[in-house]
């Protein structure tokens, strides 16, 4: 199958720590930005060396995430990608990211639009915005950095500068705040007019500030029952206004653009992952997966430069996915997204690993009759599940349903 790969760049420093982050990143003050950038570039190097001797392909589409990749000075993200673009195939109509937050692309408007101007200089074409909520107070309470006019003004700024592909992120389900709390965070989201939108509830992490204080008894999370109702009213609100929720998170604006019911603006970089395509990983703490091999690299920023220095990879766990775990992974991911996972497409995934058994299905029963082979166990579940409203099961494929989205972890993991 000659599908193209994804690179993701981990950038880990942010100016603070929000109160609910279990991210790996660091405090940007002080840190060694400048050393990592360019242990970054040699981590490149190695990746692109080892590439070209397993057999090299065009990259669809670039990461560069964090973190807080807008903290980092410009002219070491400008060097850092020059050299990413020296050392790999990047597909002229690659989509390119770069994740920035609020508050962090400059105060004065000359900084601004100067920092602004040379991300599009480097190709940077998609500028993703953890935004998170457009309430001042629940902002400061997230131990967030930025408020909602800063939000209005670095849009108003990304516009005029022709940033045609932005994502905005809200954070749902904060202790304290009420579904029209929520939907009143996206009716101003909303009149940004973004590409895209990622809506995620909070998760309250063990070992950060919120995690703490719900351990003291501080912080009461949000019932599930509201929560749910809190998504499925996001879900519809962001139906109406013209976005196609394309995977469980995820929303992307429709346009005349769009080709077979999708919309262009779909992350391409984010569906890789729920396609089982291959993309490498490169920095701290990043993981990969290619030419079948899943990886991650150190997530020990000393460990992680003392590798670097010593020429080598920093990777500090390696998988050779079985046959099993690719159709087990192919069904995980692919039921993230709302179209599900095809029969097909499973199998697929299936047959690429290197302990396949050599099967050769030609027609869609012969690929619907492997998957239920190989998930024998747990049909009599899947079926239930199905009869209760909150699986798809058909001839060509499974999907959740609404409902089902909301017991999502419990559907995919019959298949695990
Ligand atoms: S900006 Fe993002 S990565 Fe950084 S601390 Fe906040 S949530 Fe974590």
């Amino acid at each position: 199958m000659d599908k193209k790969r994804g690179i993701y760049i981990h950038m880990p420093f942010c100016v603070q720590k929000c109160n609910y982050c279990a991210f790996l990143s660091f405090k940007a003050d002080g840190s060694p930005r400048k050393e990592y950038t360019d242990a970054l570039e040699k981590e490149i190097k190695l990746r692109a060396a080892l590439e070209n001797e397993q057999g090299s392909k065009k990259i669809d589409t670039v990461y560069i995430g964090g973190g807080t990749p807008s903290v980092m000075d410009i002219s070491t993200v400008s060097e850092m990608i020059k050299t990413l673009r020296r050392s790999f195939d990047i597909d002229e109509d690659a989509e390119f990211t770069l994740e920035a937050n609020p508050a962090t692309l400059g105060r004065k408007d000359g900084v601004m639009l100067a920092k602004l101007q040379a991300y599009k200089f480097m190709g940077i074409n998609r500028l993703s915005m953890g935004v998170q909520s457009m309430d001042n107070d629940r902002l400061h309470f997230m131990g967030r950095i930025h408020t909602a006019e800063n939000v209005a003004r670095d849009m108003h700024f990304i516009r005029q500068k022709g940033f045609e592909n932005v994502n905005l992120d809200l954070i749902f389900s904060v202790p304290g705040e009420t579904a029209e709390d929520a939907l009143s965070d996206l009716e101003k989201i909303l009149a940004l007019s973004p590409e895209h939108v990622s809506c995620y509830s909070l998760q309250i992490e063990e070992g950060t500030p919120f995690g703490d204080m719900a351990e003291r008894g501080e912080l009461v999370e949000v019932p599930d029952e509201e929560d749910r109702d809190t998504y499925h009213r996001i879900c519809s609100r962001l139906k109406e206004a013209g976005y196609e929720h394309y995977e469980i998170s995820n929303f992307a604006r429709r346009s005349e653009n769009d080709t077979d019911g999708r919309s262009v603006y779909r992350s391409r970089h984010n569906s890789l992952y729920w396609n089982m395509d291959e993309y490498i990983g490169i920095g701290l703490g990043a993981s990969g997966f290619v030419n079948g091999v899943r990886y991650k690299n150190t997530s020990d920023l000393d460990e992680y430069f003392a590798a670097i220095n010593e020429g080598r990879l920093p990777v500090a766990e390696e998988h050779v996915n079985t046959a099993f775990d690719n159709i087990s992974e192919a069904v995980f991911t692919g039921l993230r997204r709302r179209e599900g996972v095809s029969y097909e497409e499973a199998v697929s995934a299936y047959m690429k690993a290197h302990d396949a058994e050599d099967i050769d299905p030609q027609t869609d029963n012969d690929f619907r009759d492997f998957f239920w082979e190989v998930f024998s166990e747990a049909k009599p579940e899947a079926e239930a599940y199905a009869e209760k409203g909150l699986l798809i099961i058909d001839d060509t494929g499974l999907r959740l349903t609404k409902t089902g989205i909301d017991i999502s972890n419990s559907i995919m993991s019959l298949f695990v």
